[in-house]
């Protein structure tokens, strides 16, 4: 399975058809819980004696596939699959952290990790350090005795910073603590955070990977390359009160934090995905690697024609050779830069709300990785609520429009963008 090649994972990675009654299809498996031969093996299931299903909270068949799936994708040893991206990064914390621990984070983050590390964590005794990823040695300069883990998002959001994740992996192993990557921009066909040092991977199944904006997702992949016996993770080397004094590091070994994850997060912050969620994610995940290459090409594309467009002030795309991240873009992202782009408004903050206004194809809405295309203006809609200074940090400026280029015909998506400008020029010429 592993020499195979990513499109052909996509479409087969954990499913056996012969387990399956033949299903071509992954089937649903709609049951909340599993029949249990007899009691005493109920009890090797709980004890963990014995592999098998208890409850859907905590396994399910069709789940397993999809997690098999993406741990195949990413070059992990196992996943978890959870109601959405956020409770991927909730329950990942939560089953690692405990009050008093600490995390160096990216300031380059989706707005929603953002404020759970910066306000909700600290309400529960877990606080962030917020730091700038592109300077060198940043995070270990961060780093306290109490840190525990490294959090960065690989292409950030909207900030489209491209991360030296293998230089980050080095200050985390100086450091014995995992580093976490969010990777949903990217995707796993176009960045493998593994292949360079990250310890646990992320997603938000909610956008490319599902890819049609129905259904959400997320998904927590261990690399298994972590060791937790290094003195820093007690949860993971003494008896366990919540697992009935089970020893993760012993009884799993390479598979502890996966199997924390699952036996304890999934079990007591609830956070699993429904089954129905996880078919719907693997008919997008088949598709995921012409989708993103189409996503990819549109996308450079039309920052392109942005660029000479009287109207845009300044583009940012990664494959821009204007990026700051051009060289990074090419080392880490050479299949193609995923499909946001962001750009500056001439007019500032009232031209930027009228454009995100009067786009038709582009949906104004706040979402990303859809085959529609989305078009958003984050001052005046999802970083409102930040300070000046925090907007700042994750990169979104009063005139700063976001895009999510889809799958439609790249003239009809200028077009669409050339009406709005019109608009935004006719108001002007009103007003003046
Ligand atoms: C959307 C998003 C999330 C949150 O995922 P949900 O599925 O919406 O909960 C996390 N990280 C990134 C980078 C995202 O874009």
């Amino acid at each position: 399975m592993s020499t195979q090649n990513f499109a052909t994972k996509a479409l087969h990675a954990g499913h056996d058809v012969t387990k399956n009654g033949g299903t071509r299809a992954v089937p649903i498996y709609q049951s909340t819980a599993y029949v249990f031969n007899d009691s005493d093996h109920a009890a090797n299931l709980f004890s963990l004696a014995e592999p098998g299903n208890i409850y859907s909270r905590i396994n399910n068949p069709t789940n397993d596939i999809l997690e098999q799936r993406l741990a195949a994708l990413e070059g992990g040893i196992a996943a978890v699959a959870t109601a959405s991206g956020t409770s991927a990064i909730a329950t990942t914390l939560l089953t690692l952290l405990k009050a008093g621990d600490h995390i160096v984070a990216s300031n380059s983050l989706y707005g929603g990790t953002y404020n759970l590390l910066s306000v909700t964590l600290p309400r529960h005794g877990v606080t962030t350090t917020f730091v700038d990823p592109s300077e060198p040695n940043s995070f270990e300069n961060a780093a306290q005795e109490n840190t525990r883990a490294f959090f960065i998002e690989s292409l950030g959001n909207p900030k489209l910073d491209v991360l030296d994740i293998a230089a980050i992996s080095t200050q985390a192993k100086a450091y014995k603590v995992p580093l976490i990557v969010d990777n949903t921009v990217a995707t796993p066909y176009l960045l493998n955070p593994i292949s360079y040092g990250a310890n646990i991977v992320i997603h938000s199944l909610t956008k490319y990977i599902n890819g049609n904006g129905t259904t959400l997702g997320g998904i927590i992949i261990d690399a298994g390359t972590f060791d937790w016996t290094n003195g820093k993770f007690p949860e993971f080397t003494e008896p366990s009160p919540g697992y009935h004094g089970l020893v993760y590091s012993e009884a799993l070994d390479a598979a502890a934090f996966i199997a924390k994850v699952r036996i304890e997060g999934l079990r007591d912050y609830g956070g699993a995905l429904s089954p129905f969620n996880a078919f719907q994610i693997i008919q997008g995940l088949e598709t995921l690697e012409i989708r993103i290459k189409k996503h990819s090409e549109n996308a450079l594309a039309l920052a392109k024609w942005l660029q000479e467009q009287d109207e845009v002030t300044w583009v940012n795309y990664p494959g821009l050779d204007t990026s700051p991240y051009k060289s990074l873009a090419e080392h880490y992202l050479p299949n193609g830069q995923s499909g946001i782009v962001t750009f500056g408004a001439k007019g500032g903050f009232d031209a930027a709300k009228i454009i995100a206004d009067k786009t038709e194809l582009f949906s104004l809405l706040a979402n990303i990785g859809d085959t529609k295309s989305l078009i958003i203006h984050p001052a005046s809609t999802t970083h409102q609520q930040l300070s000046d200074e925090a907007q700042e940090a994750t990169g979104v400026t009063k005139d700063l429009i976001r895009l999510s280029v889809g799958l439609e015909n790249i003239e009809d998506l200028k077009s669409d963008l050339k009406n709005a400008f019109s608009i935004v020029k006719q108001s002007y010429l009103l007003h003046n």
